[in-house]
This record gives C-alpha cells, structure tokens and sequence, in this order.
C-alpha cells in the first residue's frame, strides 16, 4: 500500500502515521518524487482496517491495500515521463532512435559502428556487453571490459550509451560508463536486479518478457519506481506466439495500451522481434504510426563477420538505417510527429 502524505505534514505527523502504519505492516518506507512524499508499506495482516490511515489528517490520499501499481499508473500523474538522454529527451514531443550491434564484440567494430551511426545522427548508442545467453557455448560478451569500451566511445562520439546488465552489483558499473540501463528480456523478472537499479537514477529500458503480459511489464517497472528511480521506460521487443515466420510477434498493441495504462515513455525494438533484416523496416514504420517514443535498432558495418551464433541476420548495415531514418521522418510527418533533431 502507499500513503501519498499531505504538503503540510510535518515530521511528527509522520511520525505519528508511521506509528499507526507499524501496527499493521511489517515495512515501511519514505519516498520521494517531484516534491511529493510519500510513505510505501507492505505486509499487512489480514484484519487491516485502511479507514483508519486513510482518515488521518496528515494523510492525502492511500492506495488500496491490495493494488499491485502506484508509481508506474497513468493516473499518478498529468504529465507523462519524460527522461532526458543526452540531449534529447525520451518520452517528450519527438521520437528517438537508438541504434548500434547487439554485442560488443571489439574495440574495431565497435568504433566502426559507432562512426557510422553518429554519421547519421541517432539519439543514441546500444551495445551488449554483458549477454544474457540461452546456451553456456555462445559468447557471453565482453564485460567489465566491453563497458569501458563503451564509455569511452560515448565520449569520443558524444553519444549516450545504452547497455545491458545481468547483474545486480553492476549498477555502479553501469553509473561509471554508461547512461542508460537495458533490462533484457530474459531479466524483467529478475528482481535483485530491479530493486538495485531503483537503488539509482540512471535512466533504465526494461524490455519485455518474451512470455510476459504488459500488466507484468509495468510491474518490473513498478520494482524500479518503487526504489526510488522515476527515469523508467518500457519496451516492446516481440513476445512469444505460435508463429514463429518471425522470431518473435511484435505486440503493437502494446503502445496504445501502455499510453493508457502509464506515463512512462515507450519504446520499440523491432530488430528483436523481426529476426530478420528485411521485417524490421516495416516493423519499425508501424511502431512510428502507433506512436512509440523511440526505436531501438540493431545495426553493424558488417553484419555478415558477427560472432556466430547471434544476432547478425536481423542486423540492418548503416545504409540500411539510413533509408529507414528517411521513410521514419516521412511516417512521422503523416502522423503529425517528427523525428528528434539529429545529433
Ligand atoms: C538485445 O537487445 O540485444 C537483447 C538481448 O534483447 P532481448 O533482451 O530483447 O532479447
Ligand atoms: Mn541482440
């Protein structure tokens, strides 16, 4: 349950609703946003009457003892999130894309990717370093090493960087060479590592679970928001159906839905989703005309020497990206958006 408390309280009006609150929950917790205070609690007893909090003076208003979101829901809010990367903002006005490899596989490639992205000036910069694997066989990444890698292409090419981690006693890492968390697919479920991550306030895409519902995804997103970061964006990257023409089945749907259900931006991966290079234009266009915030696209100088097995058939080369970028502006003009100035 959370208690949003009123402007006026004072220190001993907290004190004495938390005194109320200790009856009947095992924890609670101070929170913070924009201004507004808040006191999170959980593990009631069965008998708990809320009148009794709810109707404290010092109190404003409380969720049910049973809601499963707070932060997260579209009614916390009137404005929708808007997280800055770079210089641009996510979640505003204008869509971003953020492109690059699915893997740091080199310093070499790396760079030569990086040049040619800056070149046709995306948002940002995505590249795995550690990788959630389905197989022990398949290369795991580079690690601690790939993201200095990393951190040092984002200053040589004054890109944001957008990465993957796996594990919970990484968020410092992170907060040292990166400027935005990725949380894959395999991990939306992965407490520990949510609950670290709210720990901090860099920004963080959570990604889908292939087999999750939105309502679950909003959930993982809740773990972070809960912690005390409100810089949370979702993602959109294909779930799991029974056809498989495609790797995965991009749920469009998913952005119309979570605009109603939360404030928080929206992006798309259709690379993931498309498995193959030919279907992520097409993909793309229509995460544009349903009115995602950003993109996220796997993109290589030479998807064809990719570290094997991996994501190289879904990879688009620069040129492709760039034909896509044009057609994008197009969509986006015809819906009346457009694409964030270019860096
Ligand atoms: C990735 O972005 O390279 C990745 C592993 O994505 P997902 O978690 O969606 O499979
Ligand atoms: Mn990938």
């Amino acid at each position: 349950m959370i208690v949003e408390l009123k402007q006026a309280a004072s220190g001993a009006d907290i004190e004495r609703v938390t005194a109320l609150l200790n009856g009947e929950f095992r924890t609670i917790k101070a929170l913070e946003f924009d201004g507004r205070r808040f006191l999170g609690v959980s593990g009631a007893r069965e008998d708990l009457d809320p009148g009794a909090i709810a109707s404290h003076p010092a109190v404003l208003a409380t969720s049910q003892n049973d809601a499963t979101t707070y932060f997260t829901r579209r009614s916390f809010k009137d404005l929708r999130t808007e997280i800055a990367i770079g210089e641009r903002r996510l979640g505003g006005d204008d869509m971003l894309i953020i492109a690059g490899p699915c893997t740091v596989e080199g310093p070499d490639e790396l760079w030569r990717t990086a040049e040619a992205v800056k070149r046709l000036g995306v948002h940002a910069f995505r590249a795995g370093a550690f990788k959630p694997r389905t197989s022990p066989y398949n290369f795991q990444g580079l690690g601690r090493e790939g993201l200095a890698m990393l951190g040092t292409i984002g200053k040589e090419f004054s890109l944001p960087i957008v990465s993957e981690i796996l594990d919970p006693r990484d968020v410092g890492l992170a907060e040292d060479h990166i400027d935005v968390i990725q949380v894959g697919t395999r991990n939306m479920t992965n407490q520990a590592l949510l609950k670290a991550i709210g720990g901090s306030k860099l920004p963080t895409i959570i990604k889908r679970g292939s087999s999750s519902k939105l309502d679950e995804l909003v959930r993982a997103a809740e773990f972070v928001m809960y912690g005390g970061n409100p810089n949370v964006a979702l993602c959109e990257r294909g779930i799991q159906t029974f056809e498989n023409a495609t790797r995965s089945t991009l749920d469009v749907s998913a952005v119309p839905v979570l605009r109603r259900t939360t404030h928080l931006p929206i992006v798309i991966d259709p690379s993931h989703a498309a498995g193959e290079r030919a279907y992520v234009e097409p993909l793309a266009l229509a995460a544009a005309v349903v009115g995602a915030d950003a993109l996220l696209i796997e993109c290589h100088v030479d998807p064809g020497m990719m570290i094997k097995p991996g994501d190289g058939p879904q990879a688009l080369r620069p040129d492709d990206l760039e034909a896509l970028l044009e057609k994008i502006e197009a969509v986006l003009r015809s819906v009346g958006r457009r694409l964030a100035p270019r860096l």
